[in-house]
């Protein structure tokens, strides 16, 4: 560290990477700023996993409330209305209680806050509006932003970004694209009462994940009326600001009240001045980084999703962690990537851990698959049809789990534990071993016992 500049580390960026590597260098003596022109929280806290999460949560009501007379409770259901005003406000005052904790985390912790926008003037320094800040190190943590692909119409197309604040629900929407973000804004709108329609351009969506959890999935979503397409994507789109003419593929029409794109995220790099310093950039421009986060500028680094690794919430805090040490620790420390877990809040949600199928054939072990679908138990009185899968990936020869995948209540929850054991090298004879809580759906996980490949 040096008194020749303003600060130690400048943090291009407050979301949940650049707050981490702010506050975590902060409490290792580093003068630090974050330079932060939009919200405190970045993109997770803002309109990302938070307001989702809670958008997930109300969209699950209305089946709770379906599924309460098979247990004695009579809930007229024409009484029952959803507004969706209430939700947005509530979600709001929230998000604002959290851009508050964030604030006071990083002050607490001594980090300067200067809201605007930031350029790089040289390797060293940062201009914020009229103001120039001289700094040992820079970190670009400025995340990504949703892209819709160009077609005619794309200005009327909404993203994540403005769902969060949608004034009103339409009768039916179009969302458009099939990963993650498509998938659970379908499952909320739907589970809101909105008729949806997925359009994915694919054969079947959620390229990535394992082939039965992704067709358990379409299945699953359908059952609850969720209206998917595949092979199917929008040409253009027009609208008179209330009504939506969607031009598809097939030369066909759709009528809807929204589009929604969920087609991919970029990084965010525009106006920052990276190229005019040598900063390379990636052919998908994501800034290229070296194992320890730094770019082709040695006092430039990045991390979260600005350099194309998961774009996961925990995946930038545990770079932020390994950084802060790196630069101001006792500069040891790796980035692990191996075995990250991850879910999907769509309805059902997907919790998935290691290695496809697929993938695990791929790399060439010799696999058994063990696989449950059953109905969750609670759906024994409440009748409704939702079912549930399990499948083990294990590797024969050494009997080691490869990949956990689950769709059904909460997978999440379920697959982070499993993950655990997974990061611990667990073997299918320990998962055997361990013993199941009963009554449960995650015991299943403990009790497969016959493979089915
Ligand atoms: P994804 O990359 O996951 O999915 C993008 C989807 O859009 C894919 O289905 C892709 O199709 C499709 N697509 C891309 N370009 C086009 C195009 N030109 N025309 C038609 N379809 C197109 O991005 P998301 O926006 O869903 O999410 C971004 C990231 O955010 C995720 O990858 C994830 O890392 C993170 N995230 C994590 C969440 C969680 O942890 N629960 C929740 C939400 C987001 P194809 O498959 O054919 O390429």
């Amino acid at each position: 560290m040096s008194d020749n500049h303003d600060f130690d580390l400048i943090v291009i960026g407050a979301g949940s990477g650049g707050v981490r590597l702010a506050r975590m260098s902060a409490q290792r003596g580093a003068r630090v700023a974050i330079v932060e022109s939009r919200y405190l929280g970045g993109t997770c806290v803002n309109v990302g996993c938070v307001p989702k999460k809670l958008f997930v949560y109300g969209s699950h009501v209305g089946e709770d409330l379906e599924d309460a007379a098979g247990y004695g409770w009579n809930v007229p259901l024409d009484q029952v209305r959803f507004d969706w005003p209430t939700l947005v406000a509530n979600k709001n005052t929230e998000i604002e209680r959290l851009n508050g904790i964030y604030g006071r985390l990083l002050e607490n912790a001594g980090v300067t806050i200067i809201e605007g926008t930031a350029t790089l003037a040289d390797a060293n320094t940062v201009v914020v509006g009229e103001k120039r800040y001289t700094t040992g190190h820079i970190t670009v943590a400025t995340g990504s932003w949703p892209v819709i692909p160009d077609i005619p119409g794309k200005e009327s197309i909404l993203t994540s970004n403005e769902m969060f604040y949608l004034p009103q629900l339409p009768r039916h929407a179009v969302v458009w694209g099939g990963g993650y973000i498509a998938v659970e804004f379908a499952g909320i709108l739907a589970g809101l009462g909105v008729e949806t329609t997925l359009l994915y351009r694919g054969d079947l969506f959620l390229r990535g994940f394992d082939e039965d959890v992704r067709e358990f999935t379409a299945t699953e979503m359908r059952r609850k009326g969720v209206d998917l397409r595949f092979g199917t994507t929008i040409e253009a789109v027009e609208s008179d600001g209330t009504h939506y003419d969607v031009t598809l593929n097939d030369g066909t029409h759709l009528t809807t009240g929204l589009v929604m794109a969920a087609t991919g995220r970029r990084a965010l790099v525009e106006g920052l001045g990276l190229e005019a310093l040598g900063v390379q950039l990636s052919e998908k421009g994501h800034v290229v980084v070296d194992d320890h986060f730094q770019t082709s500028v040695p006092s430039i680094t990045a991390l979260g999703d600005v350099i194309g690794t998961p774009q996961l919430t925990p995946v930038a805090l545990a770079q932020a962690m390994v950084l802060s040490r790196r630069l101001f620790g006792d500069g040891q420390g790796e980035m692990d990537y191996h075995c990250i877990p991850t879910a999907v809040f769509c309805q059902p949600n997907i919790g998935t851990v290691g290695l496809t199928e697929a993938e695990a054939r791929e790399a060439g072990h010799n696999v058994s698959v063990y696989r449950s679908e059953f109905r969750p138990m609670k759906h024994t009185l409440s009748g409704r049809q939702e079912r549930c899968l399990m499948k083990l990936v294990v590797d024969k020869e050494s009997d080691k789990v490869l990949g956990a995948h689950m769709v059904g209540p909460d997978a999440g929850e379920i697959t982070q534990g499993l993950a655990v054991a997974m990061k611990a090298g667990a073997t299918k004879a320990q998962f055997d071993s361990t013993l199941g809580i009963h009554p449960t759906s995650a015991e299943e996980f403990v009790t497969m016992r016959e493979p089915v490949a």
